[in-house]
């Protein structure tokens, strides 16, 4: 065999992309409009400075410019863990013995262990820019509050982590590592802000929620003198940061001389999924391919294939702009069994509309036992071990592989290997012990949530 295809490929140096990609610019209808939770009316650019910082406020309502220059000390940092390996899962396929050709990009391998580092750099270099005092953020697994740890130390800038109170008595080592690069963690719910006080009056016990750590961390980025707040998925501006993972692959499958037939990625709040299928979204949407797009959710937490389209806050605490998407209730909390990750009642507005539209083809939930199951089977061929986000997107490639197999079509498989799965051994453990169990919410379980979406009067009865 000549040029086989190596199992391992680096983009060469004058291929590396020095933009990122605004699907929003190609995209033939729009995101609904972010709205004022007051008004009912759709938010002015000006309106996010108190929460965002400046020009990531810009950069989240702008839907016209379609690249944007990576700025020289953010490429500097990128230069430290990109390009990503495009990887060739030369195992899997003959273990499956599939015709099928799978494909991933990896992002687990820089120091923060996923791909929430190539916004984190962005957001924090921006909001030093600005001469910011600080930032707050919220994180649930920890993966987000890691790697805006790490840039924020690069940038010098002070960080306030409100970390869900499950994964933070959980995953201490996660809390050592955000502290290790000068971060501030609390438990959330705390007794630091309002929100935090309302939702432990009411449960006391509660484990937290993402949606609730949310609330606090805005909070105390509105009231704090010179603080803002960043966010590590579901917005515009991250799905835009996170498409150097889709121009990457892109170029890299040019350079190997292949086009992916199927791309399929994770999605919790939908950035890495965003960031992944951009150029090929924008191939799609030009007519000069056609792919087709899976995106994969838990079972237990089915904001695509089980929530509503409709506008919802994207905080527990009802503080934050209303945005128009899948949703399972700001309030949803998914069960205390689920370990797996994924864990946001929402879903990112530019996936949200390119799914209702028919562009991003299919949404498929996964349970965590099957999840696992292809972790660990992956685990062993690859010599990676995933997160178990991404390896929701692995079960979804090894079925579609299979299903090659059958019909013994070679189709180009490519998905998204978010991260490692090194903090994530407790729902390992489970899983190995055979302790863990697969929970699938009833639609009476979904109702009550649905029942309390927000009310706009002219827009959402
Ligand atoms: C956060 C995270 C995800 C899910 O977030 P998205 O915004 O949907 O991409 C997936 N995988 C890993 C490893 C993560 O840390």
């Amino acid at each position: 065999m000549t040029n086989k295809i190596p199992a391992r490929f680096i983009l060469p140096e004058n291929k590396i992309p020095q933009q990122w990609y605004n699907l929003r610019a190609d995209m033939k209808e729009q995101p609904d409009p972010l709205l004022n939770p007051g008004t009912g009316k759709p938010i002015q650019t000006e309106e996010l400075y108190p929460i965002f910082c400046e020009e990531l406020a810009k950069q989240e309502m702008d839907s016209t410019t379609r690249y944007f220059d990576i700025p020289g000390p953010v490429m500097d940092v990128y230069r430290k863990f990109r390009p990503s390996p495009l990887c060739r899962a030369y195992s899997l396929e003959k273990y499956l013995d599939t015709p099928a050709k799978i494909y991933f990009k990896y992002e687990g391998g820089n120091t923060s262990g996923s791909h929430k580092l190539n916004s984190a750099v962005a957001q924090a270099y921006y909001a030093a820019q600005q001469g910011l005092n600080g930032l707050t953020t919220e994180t649930g697994a920890g993966q987000w509050g890691t790697a805006l740890a790490e840039a924020c130390a690069y940038f010098h800038l002070p960080l306030k982590v409100y970390m869900v109170k499950g994964s933070y008595n959980q995953k201490p080592f996660r809390k050592s590592i955000m502290q290790t690069f000068g971060a501030e963690v609390i438990a959330s719910p705390s007794d630091t802000t309002n929100a935090g006080r309302a939702i432990l009056k009411e449960d006391p016990d509660t484990t937290g929620s993402l949606g609730c750590a949310i609330s606090e961390a805005v909070e105390v980025a509105t009231t704090t003198p010179g603080y803002r707040y960043v966010l590590g998925s579901v917005l515009n501006q991250v799905l835009l940061h996170q498409s150097i993972i889709g121009l990457e692959s892109k170029i890299a499958m040019e350079e190997l001389g292949e086009y992916p037939d199927i791309v399929i990625g994770c999605a919790g709040g939908g950035s890495n999924l965003g960031g992944l299928i951009a150029p090929f979204m924008q191939d799609k949407i030009l007519g000069k391919a056609n792919p087709y797009f899976i995106a994969v959710e838990p079972a237990s937490c089915p904001s695509l294939t089980r929530g509503r389209y409709a506008y919802d806050f994207c905080d527990t605490g009802r503080v934050t702009p209303l945005a128009r998407m899948y949703t399972l209730g700001c309030d949803f909390i998914p069960s205390a069994n689920h370990a797996g990750g994924l864990r946001y009642h929402g879903m990112s507005p530019i996936l949200s509309k390119l799914y209702h539209d028919g562009l991003l083809d299919e949404a498929r939930s996964a349970k965590q036992t099957d999840v696992f199951d292809a972790a660990v089977l992956f685990a062993k061929l690859e010599t990676i071990l995933p997160a178990p986000e991404s390896s929701h997107a692995i079960r979804c490639a090894i079925d579609e592989a299979l299903r090659c197999r059958e019909t013994g079509e070679s189709k180009t498989i490519l998905f998204g290997l978010t991260g490692t799965g090194y903090f994530d051994m407790t729902a390992y453990t489970q899983y190995l012990e055979k302790t863990m169990t697969d929970y699938v919410p009833t639609d009476a379980d979904l109702a009550p949530y649905f029942d309390r979406l927000p009310k706009i009067p002219g827009v959402q009865e």
